[in-house]
């Protein structure tokens, strides 16, 4: 079910209990502001979440009120896996889905990067 942008930050959200350790995840990277593991239903070859350490629902709330810290931590991070997984040369897509029209499921902020293949014009 697509989920509410605007509502409070539920701490018992599958990504908030993945980062406690209460949830085990595939991870290929962790650093101060971001976590990345694999999606447990790959839509492509490759494809990885990478989330910020904050309690962000979306990328609304995340690009209102998160630190520049925070910020730039997330945005080098999601850049740091794609160069980790040599997939600069031949490409990669990020996506972040938001609300309903964006049809986001887990609310907690997460970057999908999708690699490994050509991935076409739209992948959802
Ligand atoms: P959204 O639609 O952008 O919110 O995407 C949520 C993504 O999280 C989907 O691609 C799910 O397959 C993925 N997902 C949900 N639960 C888990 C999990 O426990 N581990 C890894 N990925 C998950």
């Amino acid at each position: 079910m697509a989920i509410d942008p605007t509502q409070p930050y539920d701490d018992d959200n599958i990504f908030a209990r993945i980062l406690r350790g209460e949830v085990p995840a595939s991870k290929v990277y962790e650093d101060d502001w971001a976590l990345a593991f694999h999606d447990v239903a790959p839509q492509a070859k490759l494809h990885i979440l990478v989330i910020p350490k904050g309690r962000y629902v979306s990328w609304d709330d995340f690009s209102a009120t998160a630190s520049a810290e925070e910020i730039t931590g997330f945005i080098r991070a999601v850049g740091h896996v794609a160069r980790e997984h040599d997939l600069v040369e031949d490409g990669y897509r990020l996506l972040a889905n938001v609300g309903a029209h964006g049809g986001q499921e887990v609310p907690h902020l997460h970057v999908h990067l999708f690699g490994g293949q050509p991935l076409g014009r739209m992948i959802a």
